[in-house]
């Protein structure tokens, strides 16, 4: 446990506070509506068993898909690259940030999701909010998105300054009306954005049918693989190789902080649009690189997924052992597809006390409430990594139905 040190402060005044105390009002409300977050405090490596709380427990919440956080190879890779490069790079990209192991992820990531180049950004937030700002600048253009896509794509389409629109979720029907609207017929350029994996529900967009509508009404295509790249498709190449469309989709966003277990993000698309968004997109000119460890880590995990199946493999047996037992009982998973998978309880204070009344059980599942998902779609939410093991999992399902069981979810 983490302990506060009694240090001496100097005292913050009193008009400090009372400036600040509108926030004490605001967390009432919060409260209120369950939505007060204290995160849970990892006391060990990311694992698919963890300490958590003090507490060993089956951790089926993290993004760690592929059980690389941990991974003896990796933890090696990031350090020889801190013994080579140092700790930091200490400036932007484009001042003197840019180091050669930043290139060399670039081309890998490029090889990867069979495109020509990749630009890295810090996140896969800013990825989204780069692309999207940059192709969107200005207000002829048009984006499309998906309802259900990233907060990090709403947020990036607030900072265009193009309008948007926005269909119903995998609705190709409506996307299809939104192309043929008045609005987009007048745009001078037009952006389709969406999830290939969607992060909530882990189901997955209808790519075929999107690729097909934007090359009939002349849209560019992006495509946000954060929960897709490392995951699904050959060797865990992303939803676009998954679909067959390789060459046929012009950005593919990437993250470096899921199944590639560091923090960072990319986009895969042309040498000519890497070149461009490296010269313009702003959280590439204005915020500093990567540490050359995390670039490390991704090029190890690269050569591991490229070179042993075997990690891919167990995660999607134990993804269908933990649907299948899952629904066996009764739980209702929602649409998934993907190792993603939601428990849904339909109750916020439900929610968050099935998750609790797990996690006294040894088994960690977060409750995911309003505003993540919308009102009526709480839920918990599970994502099984290759590093669990079937007795892991046949625990966690035991665990699932004691709990579920009481609380009358099942
Ligand atoms: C997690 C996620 C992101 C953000 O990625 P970070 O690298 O954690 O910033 C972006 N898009 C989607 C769909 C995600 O699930």
């Amino acid at each position: 446990m983490i302990k506060n040190k009694t240090e001496k402060r100097v005292p913050l005044t009193p008009d400090v506070k009372r400036k600040l105390k509108f926030a004490e009002e605001e967390i009432k409300n919060l409260k209120k509506e369950n939505r007060f977050i204290v995160p849970r405090i990892l006391n060990s490596e990311q694992k698919p068993v963890s300490v958590i709380d003090g507490k060993k427990v089956i951790n089926l919440t993290s993004n760690n898909y592929l059980a690389m956080a941990s991974n003896p190879e990796v933890k090696k890779a990031a350090i020889e690259a801190i013994k080579k490069y140092g700790v930091g790079s200490a400036a932007v990209r484009t001042i003197i940030g840019t180091m050669e192991i930043h290139r060399e992820l670039e081309k890998k990531f490029a090889a990867f999701k069979n495109t020509e180049d990749s630009i890295l950004f810090q996140s896969g937030f800013t990825s989204n909010v780069a692309v999207c700002q940059t192709l969107m600048n200005r207000e002829d253009y048009l984006l499309i998105s998906d309802e259900l896509n990233h907060a990090s794509i709403i947020d990036g389409a607030r900072l265009a300054k193009a309008p948007r629109m926005i269909y119903r979720h995998k609705d190709m029907k409506h996307l299809k009306e939104i192309l043929e609207s008045e609005q987009s017929k007048k745009a001078k350029r037009k952006l389709i954005v969406t999830d290939g994996v969607f992060s909530m529900d882990g189901d997955i967009a209808p790519l075929p049918e999107v690729v097909e509508l934007a090359k009939k009404y002349d849209a560019i295509v992006m495509v946000d693989d954060a929960h897709a790249s490392g995951v699904i498709g050959n060797q865990g190449r992303g939803t676009v190789n998954h679909f067959n469309l390789d060459g046929k989709v012009e950005i593919q966003i990437g993250t470096l902080s899921k199944a590639f277990a560091a923090v960072g993000g990319y986009a895969a698309t042309t040498k000519t649009l890497r070149d461009y968004l490296g010269s313009v997109a702003r959280p590439f000119l204005f915020s500093s690189s990567q540490p050359p460890s995390v670039a490390a880590t991704c090029i190890k995990i690269l050569e591991i997924l490229l070179t042993e199946p075997k990690h891919l493999k167990k995660l999607w047996e134990n993804t269908e052992f933990f649907k299948t037992e899952l629904k066996k009982y009764g739980f209702d998973t929602g649409e998934s597809v993907t190792p993603i998978t939601p428990i849904m309880v339909r109750d916020s204070a439900k929610a968050v006390k099935f998750s609790n009344m797990l996690f006294d059980e040894g088994v960690f599942a977060l409750s995911i409430v309003y505003p993540t998902v919308p009102k009526g779609k709480e839920r918990l939410r599970t994502i099984v990594t290759a590093g669990h093991t079937i007795k892991d999992l046949e625990f966690a399902v035991s665990k699932f139905v004691k709990v579920g069981k009481k609380l009358a979810i099942i």
